[in-house]
């Protein structure tokens, strides 16, 4: 393995949360194999595959039971929009509206992301529609009353929306909410404090915003300037 095979591994078991590695002891390495302590079989998530595509990200998660949610989904939502996109969208995981239709972001929250984007882009000028960028979240079950995915939700998961971005390597990615900052960034410091800065997954540039679901409610029409700001920004850096 390549030093920066080595990197890039070390770097996929981070981003699943997992801090720390071992090496086999040098003895025993050197034990012939009848008198090695019994090995314990430790299930790692599955590196990136050399020839990754959104294709068979779809394949491997098939009719997926890796966690709870798949019992009361309908649809997986696997995500949306230009394979090729420069700019993805990521967000917590899908509603009931979403459930039902298998694609990210179709309800109220999604309407307004769509007003969001094509709004902005043409307000800047920027020739872009919803349709350009790419749409996805970090859990692609919906979760039993719209609840938060847990931990073991998002780090399950989390591997085939990191496949999946690896896959597009858009120029920057943007994230929407606490869930899909807490997924990328590893942190659990606030949307507000994170917002309107550039942040980085990996070499890819990110940027937090505003969860529109949180911008529908009627108290926080001062986040919604916010976010607008947020997005005018990643337009202007992917697209000019
Ligand atoms: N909220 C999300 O985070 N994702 C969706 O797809 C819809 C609503």
């Amino acid at each position: 393995m390549t030093k920066d095979e080595l990197r890039q591994r070390l770097e996929f078991y981070q981003d699943l949360g997992i801090k720390t590695v071992f090496r086999r002891s040098t003895l025993e390495r050197t034990l012939p194999t009848s008198h090695q302590p019994p090995a314990t079989v430790v299930s790692l998530p599955t590196i990136e595959p050399a020839q990754d595509s959104l294709l068979s990200i779809i394949q491997d998660i098939g009719d997926c039971k890796r966690c709870r949610l798949h019992e009361a989904r309908h649809k997986i939502v696997f995500g949306s929009g230009n394979e090729e996109s420069r700019l993805v969208f990521v967000g917590e995981g899908p509603g009931a509206d979403e459930d039902q239709q298998g694609l990210p972001f179709v309800g109220r929250a999604g309407q307004l992301l769509t007003q969001m984007i094509e709004g902005t882009a043409a307000k800047e000028g920027i020739p872009i529609k919803r349709a350009d960028v790419y749409i996805c979240n970090v859990v692609k079950c919906r979760p039993p009353e719209n609840r938060t995915p847990q931990p073991d939700e998002m780090e399950i998961c989390g591997q085939f929306l990191y496949r999946q971005l690896q896959t597009i390597k858009p120029k920057a990615i943007c994230a929407l909410g606490s869930t899909a900052t807490k997924a990328l960034l590893g942190t659990t410091e606030g949307v507000t404090r994170l917002r309107g800065k550039w942040h980085k997954w990996r070499d890819i540039q990110l940027m937090v915003t505003y969860h529109p679901s949180y911008l529908l409610r009627p108290y926080n029409q001062n986040a919604k300037k916010e976010a607008w700001e947020d997005l005018k920004k990643v337009l202007h850096y992917v697209y000019d």
